[in-house]
């Protein structure tokens, strides 16, 4: 319902109650005053015929008083009058005319009373005033003295008349008059709906449009278009509503238009940001974008690629409040899958320690996000049929992608992850680029700490990281054992079949020390034909066997050269950290001393470090 048609309807309304009131109110006192009309011409009646009857008494006409009452009763509102006598005045005067008895009980009521009686009467076809008012002996004046000729006391009821008076037209006019007040209103109201609708339907007009262009407006519509009718102070508000509203369009449409440049359009419009209401969703978009900016600055700062993981870790549970998810790095190079972190302990849903194949993830594979409602049994590899899961593939580039697997088997938190997907997205875009240069930075670190030719960790490494390193190892108490290799006579190579042969020689040994220990081994080129190979945890026999496995392995080998097969020998120095030596410097410096011993006993040789060897001469310099 509009405002016009409520308006008029409550004029309408309040007009109609005005108009019930007036009518009920003349209803009401016409009543009253028609009857108050009729009791006062009975009580004249009544007058006049008292005071008719004792002339005609005083004049001793008595006998022709009939004529005296036909010409009183001769009147249309007097529907009869009868006059009766008391028993006084009866024995007195005589039993008086044959219409002079009393005819009903109000008669007697009042002759035994001495009092007037009133009364209504009611029928079908007329309304009847019936009044009957007593004559009572009186003894003021001389002339009306009713004592003079009445054989009576003061006082003594003498007589009564009653008359019956036809007030009908109580009915008839009162409804007529009734009539008249509402044809008279309905005019007024009829008048007045017509004059509200006139000047009002303008306003409402404007009301409406106005109404219509707010909405819009909420909607973040503002090319609403207001206009009126009327002048004066309405114009003055259209007016500068048009100019407001073409700011807002104007502005509104440049902030949308920026804000799409942060942040892809389709994402905007999906999930949690979108409101409906263009206002809300910028407001929303600038949150996130803040939110996103001071990832952003935080991660950049941030010392390695895993610590921004962490911290998308870190916002996917803090911030979404994703219960259940699971962090994946893959390697596009090596199909190899890794789990950085899961809320499910040392698994996911989708993977375990035994297959770490990258192929499985059908988020990685088809580079779409996968949501579990939306086909039955869509990952094959999700190997829980009960949980829904919703994964969320990222490139970092062509060799590192990301996936972010959030599971519940609760179909609401499902509905919930999917409006996440997006804002999600956002966060792993804004950590892209510095994922990227983290990638990079560890490439270069890593390729300015190995040796080109060998792969093998170089001295720069050691020099750089071996104090970190041993730092872990005191905490952790693991042992080193600490080989020095180099090759017997290697210059000889060089000299005669040059260089290349010489590096040749130089990978060769290098590929032997890398089969021949663990993981958490550590090989190191450390000079041009020298190597220092630090075995952790190994016992001295273990140490023993190592180094004569790399001794034969690499005195086995024979190099084809020039037509001639080319066999060399190695010798090794091993000290101990921390038996022989206390720090790794230490020890790497009696391998060395321990190498020197193999070196002149003989050379092709293992020798182990033996504190003496460091006192052999008392004029040598310690070597620490
Ligand atoms: P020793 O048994 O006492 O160790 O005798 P050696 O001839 O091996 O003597 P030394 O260890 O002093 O010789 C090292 C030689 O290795 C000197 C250098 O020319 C050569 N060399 C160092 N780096 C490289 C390299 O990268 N490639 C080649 N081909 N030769 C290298
Ligand atoms: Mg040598
Ligand atoms: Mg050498």
């Amino acid at each position: 319902m509009n405002a016009k048609t409520k308006l008029l309807i409550i004029v309408a309304l309040m007009l109609l109650a005005l108009m019930t009131a007036t009518i009920i109110n003349v209803a009401l006192n016409f009543r009253s005053y028609s009857l108050k009309g009729a009791i006062e011409k009975s009580n004249l009646t009544a007058n006049i015929v008292r005071d008719g009857l004792t002339a005609h008494m005083v004049n001793g006409i008595m006998p022709q008083r009939q004529y005296f009452l036909d010409q009183i009763s001769n009147n249309d509102k007097i529907k009869s009058l009868w006059l009766f006598r008391s028993e006084n005045v009866k024995k007195q005067y005589g039993e008086g005319f044959v219409n002079e008895t009393i005819r009903d009980d109000i008669d007697k009521e009042v002759l035994a009373t001495g009092k007037m009686v009133r009364k209504i009467i009611e029928h079908a076809d007329e309304i009847i005033l019936r009044v009957t008012i007593p004559y009572n002996a009186n003894s003021t004046g001389v002339q009306d003295n009713c004592l003079n000729c009445h054989d009576v006391k003061y006082g003594d009821t003498l007589g009564a008349i009653s008359m019956e008076f036809d007030v009908s037209d109580l009915r008839t006019s009162g409804l007529l008059t009734m009539l008249k007040i509402f044809a008279i209103n309905l005019i007024f109201l009829i008048i007045a709906l017509y004059l509200i609708r006139h000047y009002v339907t303008p306003y409402t007009r404007l009301f409406t449009n106005l109404q219509a262009g707010i909405k819009k407006a909420y909607s973040g519509d503002f090319t609403h278009n207001f206009s009126t009718t009327i002048g004066g102070d309405a114009k003055n508000i259209v007016d500068r509503m048009n100019s407001l509203f073409s700011k807002m369009q104007e502005t509104f449409g440049n902030i949308k238009y920026n804000l799409a440049t942060f942040i892809p359009q389709g994402s905007v419009s999906s999930g949690s940001i979108s409101s409906g209401d263009p206002l809300h969703e910028a407001k929303t978009i600038i949150n996130e974008l803040s939110d996103i900016y001071k990832f952003k600055k935080t991660i950049e700062l941030d010392a390695s690629k895993e610590a921004v993981y962490t911290r998308l870790v870190d916002i996917i549970k803090l911030k979404y409040h994703v219960g259940h998810f699971a962090f994946f790095e893959i390697n596009s190079i090596t199909s190899e899958r890794y789990l950085f972190f899961t809320t499910e302990g040392d698994n996911s849903i989708c993977f375990n320690r035994d297959n770490n194949d990258s192929s499985v993830c059908r988020a990685f594979r088809t580079n779409s996000v996968t949501i579990s409602t939306e086909f039955p049994n869509l990952c094959q590899a999700c190997v829980n049929s009960n949980v829904n899961y919703v994964c969320i593939p990222f490139t970092i580039n062509q060799d590192i992608s990301l996936v972010v697997s959030m599971t519940s088997d609760n179909i609401d938190e499902v509905e919930k992850m999917k409006t996440h997907v997006s804002s999600i997205k956002h966060y792993l875009e804004a950590a892209k680029p510095v994922i990227e240069s983290q990638i990079l930075m560890e490439k270069l670190r890593d390729s300015s700490l190995r040796d080109g030719m060998t792969g093998l960790y170089n001295r720069r490494f050691l020099e750089e990281f071996i104090d970190k390193l041993m730092s872990q190892a005191e905490r952790n108490q693991h042992t080193y054992s600490v080989m020095m290799i180099d090759i017997d006579f290697f210059k000889m190579v060089n000299d005669e079949y040059g260089h290349d042969i010489g590096d040749m020689v130089i990978v060769a040994l290098s590929k032997v020390l890398k089969e021949n220990i663990r993981e958490a081994d550590l090989a190191i080129r450390y000079g041009g034909e020298e190597f220092v190979v630090m075995l952790q945890n190994s016992t001295l026999e273990g140490t023993m066997a190592v180094a004569k496995k790399i001794h034969s392995a690499f005195s086995s080998l024979s190099f084809d050269v020039n037509n001639e097969k080319l066999k060399k020998t190695i010798s090794i120095g091993i000290a101990k950290l921390p038996t022989d030596g206390d720090t790794i410097w230490k020890c790497i410096k009696f391998a060395d001393i321990a190498l020197y011993k193999a070196k002149n006993t003989g050379r092709n040789k293992i020798v182990e470090y033996k504190d003496e060897m460091n006192e052999m001469n008392e004029n040598d310099e310690k070597f620490y």
